[in-house]
């Protein structure tokens, strides 16, 4: 079992090939996971569930994904559960509006397999850290 070591991942994604990709990768982490494709879902399941992470798509069908983070902060449940954002965009004024939110940190979509477990640690432990 990975650094995930049974804990819940919340992963909301509204594209099913990109929620499947990250699903498999967040398990073979060692995550359990969740998922959520919508902003109302998103909310409803981290407060349902208190995971002890989420990965937040940026653009969903029923709003900003930014917008979903910044209840979550306000919200004492989730003030402190990490939040990675998953953003399409590699603009630095994203990244920064992703960070200004409230996220940990962000995974670039398309996400690449091959540096996705060890992108995730980081920021995990930068945050520990
Ligand atoms: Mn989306």
């Amino acid at each position: 079992m990975g650094y995930g070591n049974g804990q819940m991942a919340l992963l909301v994604e509204d594209n099913a090939i990109n929620a499947e990709l990250a699903r498999v990768l967040l398990e073979r982490e060692g995550f359990v996971v969740k998922e959520a494709t919508t902003a109302a879902e998103a909310l409803r399941h981290a407060w349902q569930f208190r995971p002890d992470l989420i990965l937040m798509d940026i653009q969903l069908p029923d709003g900003d994904g930014l917008n979903v983070v910044r209840r979550l902060r306000e919200a004492e449940e989730t003030r402190r559960t990490p939040i990675v954002a998953l953003t399409a965009y590699a603009m630095t004024g994203d990244l920064d509006r992703a960070i200004g939110a409230g996220c940990d940190g962000y995974i670039s979509k398309p996400i690449d397999t091959r540096t996705f477990g060890a992108r995730l640690a980081e920021i995990l432990e930068a945050r520990d850290g």
